[in-house]
């Protein structure tokens, strides 16, 4: 007999991005809520079948969302801030509301979105000010229902009560909130159950995180308060994204009929787990691995399937993938311009379920002699020994990296004097953050280059062009330090992926980020080099139409780590330090051009944080290592930017002073400027531009509120170290904005500069 298989959860966008393409019209009108509904069940009916055809016996339900599944969460328990409408009076999302909370109104701002833990996706923050709790959607039992017709039996998921609280803020009323919110569970849970649903899951990631005795304890009550629920369905509490550590001594206990654990990221917990495993409960090992791209290895999964199998036994071993497969494109069915070579080596969605599906039935064999277990190792076996994988040349060159390798020449006080004499800026410098508007006109041309129709010649011509537009309009505007504006990039991990060896790139592998917005992470499969340059031959012609500093733009090697899908058999360490020495050749093949100033990139720093903090240190020591191996190449005059944006900076602080970029641009606008708040406790980084204006909004900052911000920006950072920029790229904004927020900017500045300067004197005077 096999054991059981399921799943935690099932992408939601449909394979040629239905859902995508559904909301987009909706939101404009061309669709009518009913449409967009039934395309929705369309999607769900699509998922179940897959899995059923597949050879999954538990597919989940209330995993598909129209948007976000917090958002459906809070539906479920009907806390909707008063802000955005009143509630009906019968149970029932009002789907006007919905999208407002989503997406905002007029007037309205949106929940704020942020970082599914260590995940790319993103979720809608919960507000729990003035929270109140009621049962408030019937979405589970009716989707439970709707597989159901479909021949289909499904187990329902629903973030689990602490965990739903602990997305949300303020923290401060979870003691007071958790009871009532509780107590709507536990109608959930009697709805269901009379309905006929034997399993809910529950999903409680935060149990894979350092919890204080007081949460705990809050767990402890919580479930043995929901346990009472009369009558109810058994419940699946779904631990993922990490290891339980001390934590499964209070989860053990808790009263759940199954767990689910993390088999990928967890897998050395395993033993001291089953010493302790309660006996008559359902384990749920997650072994194959719902955040990466590649084929499962069999023999470590069924290894620990069989350690398992010995304890708790066949009728209580269930296998499933280590979280949702949310996180994975849906299927490599649709890529056939990938090297065939590599396709293989790789699992999406579909085929991690065949993975399961045949895991679970070699688990109770004498799998050791299948010949799907030796088919499967095969195939590890050729990846593992393939010269695509393993460049001697970049192994050499890691082991040959030395301590001065990190650090720049002289220190920033020198290197600040030969920056100055080269450069000749005003105090504080105007520039921008890279990119500017990415038109319509500018997407067609590189899908025009893309599908043939034009030559690359033409393509080139047509860059060219934009860049000469855009310095022309950076010169009139006046701005100091002058960018090339990235019209080349789609996106700005992407194009490094496409140029550099080591990477493929796929054709449809899209993921959830949030909303409608997916994103295609290039595949890390190999040892990383770089065989051409990257970006010289733009930015050289960039520099050809301008006097002034032209400022050179990469990604950093975490940023492209993160957004990527990096492989499995290499530390996360080695495959960054490998990106650095892509970038740092880059880096010095810019300078060697005459290409004075440099900026590269690192927005995922920050959210590349482990989710245990006791982990950060040493991912903080080698985050920043890469980010000096890729820029301390270069000459003391050759000035090294750096650009961070949309995150907490003030646990990391101290690693962005250590990054020793000559000069850090950070997003400050859009929070308020509570960053300056940091720089009277911290030490400052060398130079420093705090953004200025809030480029999510398409308000265009007025010069007086600009100047202010200045003045009292000067109040915490010197000015001989303030420069003046947009919180972010231009990118997503039109030139109807950006031409009068920047010709603003400047304004300010100049303004800025004379009361500043005329204080200076003053001080001196006196
Ligand atoms: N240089 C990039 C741009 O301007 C930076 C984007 C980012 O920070 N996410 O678009
Ligand atoms: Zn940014």
């Amino acid at each position: 007999m096999a054991l059981l298989t399921h799943t935690l959860g099932y992408p939601r966008i449909g394979t040629r991005r239905e859902l995508k393409k559904a909301l987009e019209s909706f939101w404009e009108g061309k669709l009518s809520q009913q449409e967009l509904l039934s395309i929705g069940s369309q999607l769900r009916k699509e998922a179940w079948l897959e899995q059923t055809q597949q050879g999954i016996a538990l597919p989940a339900s209330n995993d598909f969302s129209l948007y976000d599944h917090v958002l459906d969460a809070l539906w479920l328990v009907g806390a909707i801030p008063p802000r955005f409408g009143q509630l009906a009076s019968e149970p029932k999302i009002d789907w006007e509301v919905y999208f407002r909370m989503a997406r905002g109104a007029p007037g309205v701002a949106p929940l704020e979105l942020t970082k599914w833990f260590d995940t790319n996706y993103h979720y809608l923050v919960p507000e729990w000010h003035d929270a109140r709790f009621c049962l408030c959607s019937h979405k589970p039992v009716e989707e439970w229902r709707e597989a159901r017709q479909l021949g289909i039996e499904t187990k329902p998921v629903f973030l689990g009560p602490l965990t739903l609280l602990l997305l949300g803020k303020p923290q401060e009323r979870l003691a007071e909130l958790l009871p009532p919110l509780c107590t709507v569970y536990r109608q959930l849970f009697a709805e269901l159950a009379r309905e006929g649903v034997r399993w809910v899951q529950l999903d409680e990631p935060f149990l894979c995180t350092e919890l204080p005795s007081s949460l705990l304890e809050a767990y402890r009550s919580a479930y043995a308060f929901l346990a009472e629920a009369e009558p109810r369905p058994n419940l699946l509490l779904a631990t993922y994204f990490g290891e339980l550590a001390g934590n499964w001594t209070v989860v053990r206990d808790l009263p759940w009929e199954g767990i689910h654990v993390d088999g990928v990221r967890a897998a050395h917990e395993l033993p001291p787990l089953l010493a302790t495993f309660p006996k008559g409960k359902v384990l749920s090992l997650g072994v194959v691995d719902g955040r990466n791209v590649w084929k499962n290895d069999y023999a470590r999964s069924l290894a620990l399937l069989e350690e398992a199998l010995g304890v708790v036994g066949e009728n209580y071993l269930w296998v499933g993938p280590s979280s949702s497969l949310l996180h994975v494109p849906l299927s490599l069915e649709k890529e056939t311009k990938l090297d065939r070579q590599i396709v293989p080596w790789l699992a999406f969605a579909r085929e991690k379920l065949g993975e399961l599906a045949e895991l679970a039935d070699l688990a109770t064999r004498a799998w050791k002699q299948d010949p799907r277990f030796l088919a499967n190792q095969e195939i590890l076996r050729q990846r593992k020994s393939s010269p695509l994988v393993t460049r001697p040349e970049v192994r050499s060159r890691l082991a040959s990296l030395n301590p001065s390798l990190f650090r720049r020449k002289n220190p920033y006080p020198i290197r600040r004097l030969a920056q100055r004499s080269s450069l000749h800026l005003p105090p504080l410098p105007t520039t921008t953050i890279g990119s500017f508007p990415q038109t319509p006109e500018v997407r067609k041309a590189r899908a025009k280059w893309k599908s043939g129709e034009w030559s690359q010649k033409e393509y080139e011509t047509f860059v060219e062009n934009e860049i000469k537009k855009v310095i022309e309009l950076q010169e009139s505007l006046g701005l100091d330090v002058l960018v090339h504006g990235e019209f080349e990039r789609t996106d700005m991990v992407e194009y490094f992926g496409e140029l550099l060896e080591g990477f493929v790139l796929t054709e449809n592998g899209w993921v959830q980020s949030y909303g409608s917005r997916c994103v295609k992470p290039p595949i890390l499969y190999g040892d990383v080099s770089r065989s051409r340059s990257m970006t010289l031959r733009w930015i050289r012609y960039a520099q050809t139409q301008t006097q002034k500093p032209l400022k050179g733009m990469l990604t950093g090697p975490i940023t492209i780590l993160r957004w990527s899908f990096v492989r499995d058999d290499l530390g996360e360490k080695e495959v960054a330090y490998q990106l650095a020495l892509c970038l740092r050749d880059e880096v010095c093949e810019l300078e060697s051009a005459g290409i004075r100033v440099i900026q590269v990139d690192e927005p995922a720093l920050r959210e590349g944080l482990p989710l245990r903090k006791s982990q950060w240190p040493a991912y903080l020591e080698w985050a920043v290592g890469a980010f000096r191996l890729a820029t301390s190449g270069v000459e003391d005059r050759t000035q090294i930017h750096t650009h961070m944006c949309y995150s907490d900076f003030g646990d990391i602080w101290q690693a962005i002073v250590d990054l020793d970029a000559d000069v850090i641009s950070l997003e400050a606008a859009r929070s308020g400027f509570s960053l300056l708040e940091l720089f009277t406790r911290f030490p400052l980084p060398n130079e420093i531009g705090p953004g200025v204006w809030d480029v999510h909004s398409p308000r265009i900052p007025t010069v007086e509120e600009i100047y202010q911000a200045l003045l009292h920006m000067a109040r915490a950072v010197s000015p001989d170290r303030l420069w003046v920029n947009p919180d972010c790229g231009l990118k997503t904004r039109s030139y109807k904005e950006v031409v009068p927020s920047l010709r603003n900017m400047v304004e300010a500045a100049r303004k800025a500069r004379e009361t500043l300067l005329a204080k200076k004197d003053l001080e001196r005077a006196g």
